[in-house]
């Protein structure tokens, strides 16, 4: 993988970065550059023909100064520790800067969840909490779904984690639960939710008419598709979406019904009728006010960033845009608002999960939503405000630089209090 492609060495360049702006005390520096806990296991599971597989497993928790760790659990092919590394890097400036209780953590287990029957979905699911059983729970580290991890699996994770410690009150052990075992109202929406409370704020400083834009969005998936739907409804027209196999373009706006239409007959949005097909590439690029990447990581590098022609850029896809193409984007002066504030409604609610579970104690959609709006927009507040503040000292630093700061700031600022350096 070229180094400007390894997540981690990407996740360690940018906190690098705002270091430097930041002039980060190198004990704090050193310390935040690599985890502190890493955890491999491997996990034999019964299979339905009678043998036993082994499949290998990760839980890393990358810092827990302000709170246990918290971050989802993957199931995927090509799941590796890198990756697990700078997705719980990630977290913990997610939560961070979303100024919740909670450090940073990631899980994943090398498998093809699209090959395992349900009976081996639940084994390996319940064999993986027994094999990190002791390095998670509610004060300690708290995971959640993420790619090819559903709800279910989460009750599976419950159960077995419930049988393990012989209590019956551990709900706040992991979250993204099904509301029948305490998981929140709003959990299904709220990564999009989340970013579309940003988007609203973006809107209004940078003077864009939401009603009268034109959004691209890659991916239509569980946040792009929720992101198309929210943008909709905030009058805005979606005019492109992709996914795995393509993208579809019409200046006239696209039907969400319409979409939903033909994935679901199809398996995919590219047969959706009466619009121009374009490629991926091609949707990155298009003319329009708002481009949501909802996809995948790496997608705007050195290589397009100079093509983008959006006016704002929204990253709902965790990790979309390379640093090389962040600097080319601030230099263009197109606002990219970064990943790990846009997406971190998911994160939040997710804190709303484990907060109403220790507390027996649970809220309606409508307390939800409420409460989720005012911690996005004190977390925009403070990243616009930090890039002000950096400007009038006669330093231009990205959104992204500006959220990292902060983040990094007071993660540094927990650990100098608690004498960690
Ligand atoms: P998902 O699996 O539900 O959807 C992914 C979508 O991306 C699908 O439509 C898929 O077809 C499409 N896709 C896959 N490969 C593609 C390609 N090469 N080009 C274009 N599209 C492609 O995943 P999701 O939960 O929607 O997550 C999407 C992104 O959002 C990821 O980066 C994820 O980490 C991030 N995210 C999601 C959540 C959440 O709550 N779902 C929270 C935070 C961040």
């Amino acid at each position: 993988m070229p180094e400007e492609l390894d997540p981690f060495k990407m996740a360690q360049k940018q906190l690098d970065t705002a270091a430097e702006i930041m002039n980060l005390d190198r004990q704090a520096h050193a310390i935040l550059r690599e985890p502190m806990q890493t955890v491999i296991v491997n996990i034999p599971v019964k299979m339905r023909n009678g043998t036993t597989k082994t499949f290998t497993g990760f839980r890393v928790l990358y810092n827990n100064v302000r709170g246990p760790g918290k971050g989802g659990i993957r199931f995927h092919p090509q799941e590796n520790i890198e990756t697990v590394k700078a997705l719980a890097a990630w977290m913990t400036w997610k939560c961070s800067l979303a100024n919740i209780p909670f450090g940073g953590a990631k899980g994943g287990v090398i498998c093809d969840p699209k090959t395992l029957n349900p009976v081996e979905l639940e084994n390996l699911s319940r064999a993986y909490i027994r094999s990190v059983g002791k390095f998670i729970g509610p004060d300690t580290d708290v995971p959640a779904p993420d790619v090819y991890t559903t709800p279910q699996i989460m009750a599976w994770m419950l159960d077995e984690y419930m049988k393990q410690s012989g209590r019956s009150d551990d709900f706040g052990v992991i979250t993204g639960k099904p509301v029948e075992v305490w998981g929140s109202e709003g959990r299904f929406d709220s990564t999009a939710q989340g970013g579309m409370y940003i988007l609203r704020d973006a809107a209004k400083l940078y003077k864009m008419n939401i009603k009268k834009s034109k959004i691209a969005i890659q991916g239509f998936g569980n946040a792009g598709s929720y992101a198309f739907e929210l943008a909709a409804k905030l009058g805005a027209k979606v005019v492109a979406v992709s996914d795995s196999h393509g993208g579809v373009y019409s200046d006239k706006g696209l039907s969400f019904e319409k979409l939903n239409e033909a994935k679901n007959k199809t398996g995919s949005i590219v047969t959706y009728k009466g619009a121009e097909k374009i490629s991926n590439p091609e949707l990155l690029e298009l003319d329009v006010d708002v481009l949501i990447p909802a996809a995948l990581e790496n997608q705007i590098t050195k290589e397009n960033a100079d093509k983008i022609q959006a006016k704002l850029v929204l990253e709902l896809a965790n990790g979309p845009v390379t640093p090389e193409a962040d600097r080319i984007l601030f230099e263009r002066k197109i606002p990219d608002l970064p990943d790990f504030l846009v997406n971190s409604g998911g994160v939040v609610v997710s804190y709303f999960e484990w907060a109403q579970n220790r507390a027996g104690y649970y809220w309606g959609i409508d307390e939800v939503y409420t409460k989720l709006d005012t911690i996005m927009t004190k977390s925009f507040v403070d990243v616009v405000d930090t890039q002000k503040k950096y400007a009038m000292a006669g330093k231009k630093v990205s959104l992204r630089t500006a959220a990292y700061v902060i983040a990094v700031g007071r993660v540094a600022h927990a650990m100098k209090a608690r004498g960690w350096y």
